[in-house]
């Protein structure tokens, strides 16, 4: 079987990992600061190594799932993770970082003679849990046959986008959406209780008609609610909005950029917060 080293036991690394053990595949995996993934993986078969050094060299397969680009820099491009790689290693790169990141790890990667696929995920920690992520990969379909298996035991919906760098392209647009839909949504939910119209009634009703979206018809509950557990930490998503929309004014995205602005504001109360936390601003 193949042996892998997951990167990055989170809210999505934990229970993909989990997933990946279930599998049947052999798992090496270290603590960062949080022991408790670790602790719950190792009771069921994983490996626990001290160093990223021992996780490449116990591997075949490296998974990384991390916060941002910050991360994959201090991880991917360490000394220790690099000095080890072989070109008989395959990195499968799940962070929601940027584009340009993505193409440099992969650069260096590439002159080690490792292959790489970009993959980062959407379905949240449920379809983490349940096996059922999107997979929006970056690279080429024989380095996605290569990994199929392992993709498989973490994925419904399996998808080949372009080159290194595009699945985290389309990553990006696809938060860009989200983010705007879950603004739009707390508006929703404002109005409808200034005009005091039903929820539940509003859900139903608007479920089949030409205002639906994925983000009002899955969040309504926790906008109502109010129960910010994460979840996506709003933080997550400011960065990613962030990577759609840019620093410069190169791209004409007024409502992108809208709604970075909001997530930005209110990222000083609610970082950590479920990203829904958002509606804080906008419901009174
Ligand atoms: P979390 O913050 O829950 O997890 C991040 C993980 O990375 C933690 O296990 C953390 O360890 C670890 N980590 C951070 N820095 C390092 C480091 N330097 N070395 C090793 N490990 C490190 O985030 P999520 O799991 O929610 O998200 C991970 C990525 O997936 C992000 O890019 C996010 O945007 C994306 N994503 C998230 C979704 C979600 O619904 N949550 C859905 C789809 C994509 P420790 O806790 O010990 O510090």
């Amino acid at each position: 079987s193949k042996k892998i080293g997951f990167i990055g036991l989170g809210a999505m690394g934990f229970p993909m990992a989990k997933n990946l053990q279930k599998a049947g595949f052999e798992l090496h995996v270290m603590a960062h600061r949080n022991r408790v993934p670790v602790e719950e993986l190792v009771k069921d078969g994983a490996h626990e190594q001290t160093s990223l050094a021992e996780i490449v060299k116990h591997s075949e397969i490296l998974i990384s799932i991390l916060p941002a680009d910050k991360e994959m820099e201090e991880v991917l491009l360490s000394d220790e993770v690099i000095n080890h790689l072989t070109e008989k290693h395959i990195l499968i790169e799940a962070t929601s970082g940027s584009p340009d990141m993505m193409k440099r790890v992969n650069s260096i990667y590439e002159n080690k003679g490792v292959k790489v696929l970009d993959a980062p995920v959407s379905g949240g920690t449920t379809g983490a849990e349940n096996g059922t992520l999107t997979v929006m990969s970056g690279g080429t379909d024989d380095v996605l046959q290569l990994v199929r298996p392992v993709l498989d035991a973490m994925a419904q919906n399996i998808y080949l986008v372009g080159p290194i760098g595009a699945g985290k392209a389309v990553k990006a647009i696809n938060q860009m959406l989200a983010g705007i839909h879950m603004v739009a949504s707390a508006e929703a939910v404002s109005l409808a209780s200034k005009l005091d119209v039903d929820f539940n009634m509003l859900k139903e009703v608007i479920s089949n008609s030409s205002g639906a979206s994925w983000m009002l018809l899955n969040k309504l509950d926790t906008l109502i609610s109010k129960n910010f557990d994460p979840g996506f930490k709003l933080a997550l998503m400011r960065k990613d909005i962030q990577i759609a929309v840019g620093e410069g004014t190169d791209r004409a995205l007024p409502l992108g950029a809208a709604a970075l602005q909001l997530f930005r504001m209110a990222e000083k109360d609610f970082a950590e917060k479920d990203f829904a936390a958002i509606s804080q601003l906008i419901l009174t």
